[in-house]
């Protein structure tokens, strides 16, 4: 089982890391025999707008979208959020997305002003305290199709009761960045949904 973290642009060392902590076979991918190698992709944070440019310059749209919907599993984080979108607003006009999630997602929700904030999120499926939750330039997930789970909401302050984490079949989204917190709950979250596809 190796799982594949899309190294265009954004926080891939830390979701490299975060993998290998809980016991996959983690390596970077960009180029589409690197994604052919893989059985699973992870979509860091970062930048949307950025990596939807290089992964038309890098040749990995089209393939990326072929695999997701050959039931590839994926997970994004925040950018990777935006990317795993059906609808983004207040993206750049000319941006792409590997769709897959049936979902509206707002860029940069939380306020422009407000590069950051942490609030603690409660995610069902996974058990145990909520989680510490970092939010940078975060998007969050204003609509969602029949297809897709709700997991997790903000639960206090300004935006409490805010859409963060979401799930439809094997691709799972969060607009936090648990990569940069040490908490590996959502990461062995996805690594299980990992292990459950490939044994089918
Ligand atoms: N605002 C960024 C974007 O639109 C996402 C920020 C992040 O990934 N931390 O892609």
């Amino acid at each position: 089982m190796n799982i594949g973290v899309l190294a265009l642009q954004g926080d891939v060392r830390e979701h490299l890391s975060a993998l290998a902590e809980c016991d996959a076979l983690a390596r970077p991918v960009r180029r589409p025999e690197e994604l052919d190698a893989v059985d699973a992709l992870v979509i860091p944070g970062g930048e949307s707008t950025t990596m939807s440019n290089l992964a038309i310059t890098f040749g990995l749209l089209e393939p990326i979208r072929k695999r997701i919907a050959g039931g590839m599993p994926v997970y994004g984080s925040c950018a990777g959020m935006i990317m795993l979108a059906t609808t983004v607003l207040d993206g750049r006009p000319d941006q792409e997305s590997f769709a897959g999630i049936d979902m509206t997602v707002r860029r940069n929700a939380f306020g422009r002003q407000v590069d950051s904030f942490e609030a603690d999120v409660a995610i069902d499926d996974i058990p145990g305290d909520d989680f510490h939750a970092v939010f940078i330039r975060a998007p969050w997930v204003e609509e969602v199709g029949a297809e897709v789970s709700v997991l997790g909401h903000v639960t206090s302050g300004p935006a409490a009761g805010r859409i963060v984490a979401v799930r439809q079949g094997n691709l799972l989204a969060t607009a936090f960045h648990p990569e940069l917190t040490g908490d590996l709950r959502v990461h062995r979250y996805f690594v299980e949904i990992v292990r459950q596809s490939s044994a089918r």
